[in-house]
């Protein structure tokens, strides 16, 4: 099987072609029949490879039970922190998504909020009075990814200096 990587520590890209490839129950690592040969370092580790794009395609046809996370290949990177993280359909992990809800509560975008989803309208007020007072008035996420990346990360510096 030819799979196309990169080295880490020459940086070249090279195919190689090193069998068949298993992933054994006894390992967290597959395992290559033939092993990685660099043209440069000759033969390294999977520690030593980036697995390019068209080599993760040609792994993922060939092997589809391979943990990605294994290649270095972050998830996703969030919209809101930066970080690589699993995120959902609008490019947000977790805590970010959170933090969205509560911008829709604090400014009463009710339709928006999952957290209002299904609450009696009554209620609603009385659960941004609780956001409000357990995380603030001011909006978490929503002012950071309407601008720029680079001002919003100034932005988050600088409060935090405040806090
Ligand atoms: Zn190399
Ligand atoms: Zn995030």
């Amino acid at each position: 099987m030819l799979m196309t990587f990169k080295c880490k520590r020459c940086h070249c890209v090279f195919d190689c072609d090193f069998g068949s490839i298993a992933m054994p129950e006894s390992s967290a690592e597959p395992y290559f029949e033939r092993g990685v040969i660099c043209p440069i370092c000759g033969e390294v580790t999977i520690d030593d490879v980036h697995l390019t794009e068209p080599g993760e395609c040609q792994l993922a046809t060939e092997t589809l039970d391979i943990d990605d996370d294994f290649w270095d290949f972050a998830d996703s990177q969030c919209y809101g922190c930066d970080r690589y993280l699993p995120v959902n359909d609008l490019n947000l992990c977790d805590e970010c998504d959170n933090k969205l809800d509560r911008d829709f509560i604090r400014k009463r975008d009710w339709d928006y909020s999952k957290s209002v989803f299904g609450l009696d309208p009554s209620k609603r007020e009385e659960l941004r009075k609780q956001v409000v007072a357990r995380h603030g008035e001011k909006l978490e996420l929503i002012t950071y990814s309407r601008g720029k990346k680079r001002s919003a990360r100034k932005h988050r510096k600088r409060r935090k200096k405040t806090l």
